[in-house]
């Protein structure tokens, strides 16, 4: 009997402890993390200059309420603009809450613009969060399914697909911004053509479109760039940013640029808790010690060596689709449903995940070692094979 409400089936293990890339239970057995609390933990567990920059803010002041400046916060906001070439963020506390300021923002532009009826076009198989504004813009009928009645104002297209963009140009005038997730992760690690976002760019150029990008799970480094649009050599509009931003403390952000930063006004939006500096503390803690550490060149280095490991040891494995990924964002893609393989891995002492149904997702710790990499490629690549004898 349990007095939480019966949101997630979990499985039967409790963790008391985690130091890098393992997460220890409470008999002390010893697990690799490859799923860093679903692409959260991208420094690991326990690292010491995030513990340290907590500790610290902890006892100078948690909480501070957004009608005074917060220092902590203008600090993260200016190094995240850096760092991205975007102009203004505004902070919240989760990657729902992100996109949800991203939706505001585009249906204030589009107001702003006299456009009574603003819409959204969004992806099929996208994920944005469990909000009833995200909730509808996500692409998954189970996450939907018995919330109806959904919001108004969503247009959905195919991924990758940017014909399909193009059409509905030529006959929708309520458009105002396009959101996409530079690669969908709950989708299956779909990872879009390679000039896929450039050509977005263009058609929200000619129409006056906010290029929306939801990089709260393709953020924080988790594709070897800061953010994933840097593959693709373009500048989005907006970006919400969250899952890896606080490495577990919970923080996220509305990053936006040019006339989208400057759209939102005092009393359009805010947040209680967003950006406090607790939060904006483990944010540029996260921020400073990816670049100190050179982590983003060990997600492409490390990234690689599990796709190229994957790709060798389940080459003309039947049943075995494809091994996909960029940077830590990797993907597994089966001919069957798998769900079944977090349990065979868990037994393994290996924390995976399977999304999709048949896709077994990894979002490791950015700083997994080559060693580390190894042992996850020899544990999971004996799994799957024997998943599907
Ligand atoms: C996880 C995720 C979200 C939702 O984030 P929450 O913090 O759970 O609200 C939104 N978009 C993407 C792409 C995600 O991966």
């Amino acid at each position: 009997m349990s007095y939480l409400m019966n949101t997630y089936a979990r499985l039967p293990v409790s963790f008391v402890r985690g130091e890098g890339v393992w997460l220890i239970d409470d008999a002390g057995n010893r697990y690799l993390d490859a799923l860093a609390g679903v692409a959260v933990n991208g420094l690991g567990h326990g690292h010491p200059a995030l513990v340290k920059a907590v500790s610290e803010q902890a006892q100078q002041m948690i909480h501070c309420s957004n009608i005074y400046e917060v220092q902590r916060q203008e600090q993260l906001a200016a190094r995240l603009c850096e760092l991205s070439g975007m102009d203004k963020a505004f902070f919240c506390n989760s990657g729902c809450e992100a996109n949800e300021a991203a939706i505001k923002l585009a249906r204030l532009y589009g107001h702003g613009k006299g456009i009574a009826n603003p819409t959204i076009i969004v992806m099929e198989k996208s994920f944005h969060g469990r909000t009833m504004a995200t909730l509808t813009a996500t692409g998954n009928r189970k996450v939907q399914a018995g919330f109806e009645p959904l919001l108004s104002g969503f247009v959905r297209v195919p991924y990758n697909d940017v014909e399909a963009v193009r059409q509905v140009a030529l006959h929708n005038d309520d458009v105002v911004a396009v959101l996409v997730e530079p690669i969908e992760g709950e989708g299956g690690v779909a990872i879009p053509d390679a000039n896929y976002l450039a050509q977005l760019r263009e058609i929200c150029d000619a129409h006056g479109w906010l290029l929306m990008l939801d990089e709260v799970q393709t953020g924080v480094g988790r594709t070897g760039t800061w953010f994933a649009f840097q593959h693709a050599d373009i500048l989005p509009d907006v970006m919400s940013l969250a899952k890896g931003l606080g490495s577990g403390v919970p923080i996220g952000a509305c990053v936006a640029r040019g006339a989208a930063a400057e759209v939102f006004k005092p009393g359009n939006h805010g947040s209680t808790f967003g950006g406090n500096p607790l939060a904006c503390a483990a944010g540029l803690a996260t921020l400073q010690t990816i670049a100190d550490e050179q982590v983003l060149a060990n997600v492409q280095h490390v990234g690689a060596l599990i796709v190229a490991g994957l790709t060798r040891e389940l080459a003309g494995v039947a049943g075995v689709k494809s091994v996909r990924g960029l940077g830590m964002m990797i993907g597994v893609s089966l001919d069957r449903p798998c769900g079944e393989l977090v349990k065979l891995a868990l037994a393994q002492h290996l924390l995976i995940n399977v999304t999709a149904d048949s896709v077994v997702r990894l979002v490791p710790p950015l700083v997994m070692s080559a060693d580390e990499a190894a042992q996850l490629v020899a544990k999971l690549s004996t799994l799957i094979r024997e998943f599907l004898e």
